[in-house]
Formats: C-alpha cells, sequence, structure tokens
C-alpha cells in the first residue's frame, strides 16, 4: 500500500498554525493582512475557487477584499482597478483569478501588478527570481504546496531524478524550477510535443503531473518505488472529480501518491494563504516565511 500524502490535512494543520501568526500579529497591534480577490466573469470552476480562498482567508484572519467584475469589462479598466490597489497602503495581495476572458490580455494583467502585491508569483519579475534562484520572490503557489508537502512526508531529492509532465506558467515550468534551486534532484520537464512519454516518466523517481486529462499516466508509466503527484482536476461526465493519473492502479504500486481531491489542491489555497503573509511580513519588517525558505 503506498503512502498517501494528504494535502487535505496537511493543509488544515498549516492553516492552524497560520490562523495563530495572524492573532500574533493583531495582538502586537498590527492591522490584519489584506487580501484583493478579482474574479471577471461568471465561470463556475473560477467562482468555487475564489470562494474557497476566501474562505481559507476569513479562517486564518486575513481580510479578503472581493472584486466581483462583469464579463464586459475592459482590460484598460482592470488595470485601472489594480493600479488603484497597487497604491492602497493596506491591500497587502492581489490576486486576479484566471483565466480572464478572451478579450482581455492576461500577460498584461499580471504585468500590471506591483510585483510586491503579486500573491500567485507570475509577475515576470517574480518568476525570473525563482529562475535565479532568488529566495525573497513570492512562489506561485502550487508548485509552493508540492514543495511544502514533500518536505513535510520527508521526500528525499538529493541525486533523485525528477520528471514533471506539463510546462506551464502556473505550474510545470515554476515546479521544475524550484526542484532546479537547490541542485538536489535532476529535473525533466516534459509536454504536449514529449516524442516518448513513458520512456521519461518510467525514469522518475519523483513524478509530477500537471496536464489536465484524465488516465493520461498508467500503470505501466511508473516505477513501483516512484513518489506520484497528481495536480491535474478533470471533471468526468458522471460528475466525478479526478487527476491526471490512474489512482486506483498506482495506489498499491508506488511508494507514495497524493489523491484527487484531497491532494494538491488544498496545498494550493493554503500557499495562497503563506504568500499572503509572506507580502505582510516583507512590509512589517519581519524575516522571510519559514514556510517559503526552500
Ligand atoms: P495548461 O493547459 O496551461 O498546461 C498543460 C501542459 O500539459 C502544457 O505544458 C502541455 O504541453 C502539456 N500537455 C498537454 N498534453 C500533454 C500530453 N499528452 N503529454 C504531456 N504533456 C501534455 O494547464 P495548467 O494550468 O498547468 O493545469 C494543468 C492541470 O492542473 C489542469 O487539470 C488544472 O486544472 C490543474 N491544476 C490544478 C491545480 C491544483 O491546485 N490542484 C492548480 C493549477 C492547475
Amino acid at each position: 500500500m503506498s503512502l498517501i500524502l494528504n494535502g487535505k490535512d496537511l493543509a488544515e494543520k498549516i492553516k492552524k498554525e497560520l490562523k495563530k501568526e495572524v492573532e500574533g500579529y493583531i495582538s502586537k497591534g498590527l492591522r490584519k493582512p489584506a487580501l484583493a480577490v478579482i474574479l471577471v466573469g461568471e465561470d463556475p470552476a473560477s467562482k468555487v475557487y475564489v470562494k474557497r480562498k476566501k474562505e481559507a482567508c476569513e479562517y486564518v484572519g486575513i481580510n479578503s477584499l472581493s472584486f466581483n467584475l462583469p464579463e464586459s469589462i475592459t482590460e484598460i479598466e482592470l488595470i485601472e482597478l489594480i493600479g488603484k490597489l497597487n497604491g492602497d497602503e493596506d491591500v497587502d495581495g492581489i490576486l486576479v483569478q484566471l483565466p480572464l476572458p478572451s478579450h482581455i490580455n492576461t500577460q498584461n494583467i499580471i504585468e500590471s501588478i506591483n510585483p510586491d502585491k503579486d500573491v500567485d508569483g507570475f509577475h515576470p519579475l517574480n518568476m525570473g527570481k525563482l529562475a535565479t534562484g532568488m529566495s525573497s520572490g513570492i512562489i506561485p503557489c502550487t508548485p509552493l504546496g508540492i514543495w511544502i508537502m514533500l518536505k513535510h512526508y520527508k521526500i528525499e531529492l538529493f541525486k533523485k531524478d525528477v520528471v514533471v509532465v506539463g510546462a506551464s506558467n502556473i505550474v510545470g515550468k515554476p515546479m521544475s524550477l524550484l526542484f532546479l534551486k537547490n541542485e538536489e534532484a535532476t529535473v525533466t520537464v516534459c509536454h504536449r510535443n514529449t516524442k516518448d512519454l513513458k520512456s521519461q516518466t518510467t525514469k522518475a523517481d519523483i513524478l509530477i503531473v500537471a496536464v489536465g486529462k484524465p488516465n493520461l499516466i498508467t500503470e505501466d508509466m511508473v516505477k513501483d518505488d516512484a513518489v506520484v503527484v497528481d495536480v491535474g482536476i478533470n471533471r468526468l461526465e458522471n460528475g466525478r472529480l479526478v487527476g491526471d493519473v490512474d489512482f486506483e492502479a498506482l495506489k498499491n504500486k508506488v511508494s507514495a501518491i497524493t489523491p484527487v481531491p484531497g491532494g494538491v489542491g488544498p496545498m494550493t489555497v493554503v500557499s495562497l494563504l503563506i504568500n499572503t503573509l509572506t507580502i505582510y511580513r516583507k512590509k512589517h519588517g519581519f524575516s522571510v516565511h519559514p514556510l517559503t525558505e526552500i
């Protein structure tokens, strides 16, 4: 039986610690940390994600400020709002829920966020800091959550082969950069044009899959003692939520595996809280948040 990497329980434990941390700031007479959450349009999945993020903020004592904007908002209007929030001393982090409607250029929006308030870590400056190994940058939430989970479960990285399937800017790429930071593991990144995916994944001591295709990774594509992290979120026709990995076939084969749901998802949300507090701590002269020390 594989070890189940239980992101849900770990996220709950970390949230309790963060709640105490925030109580500590308030007892020192500091203001509450604040996160501005911008949602454009009516995408049902985005609404659910935003709701979860706001609930998590409330639980730990972070003030979440909601900006629910109509689908018809223009790029300029959105940039104006972000500009106001950039200048608001009482706002620590700014989150723009993706995806945005197609008439809005996502990259322009990401670049309009003050890098010091870029709680998702998608701004080119923060991505650049991650790429060059600078520790003060904010780390994108999903890779940070996975990193914290691997550390919590004491997954050894030194001289291991890590294979990341998926090379998006929000998961695959920053995840690979994080693994490279300390030059412990050797990282291979696969994507839609990888010639022979199986020949890569079967090499992995640690396999991270972030594609968005149910059952992309089958039992024959994974080594017996691998650690498997499934980032994918796919809603099947019968309503069931599954990842990219054949969990049922692998759960008795590999050494450790994340479930979907209850694996990476809750760790992503908790990392958003950590990033908000990282920004807040910097503003108030505290040291780097211990959970982001890589
Ligand atoms: P994306 O669509 O931006 O990128 C997908 C990547 O997969 C691309 O690099 C693409 O080249 C690669 N790919 C596509 N088909 C492939 C194939 N057959 N073989 C190998 N690689 C292939 O997606 P994303 O935003 O990175 O999200 C990926 C998945 O992770 C989605 O299911 C998304 O919902 C999920 N996700 C989950 C969380 C979480 O917190 N659990 C967070 C972010 C994304």
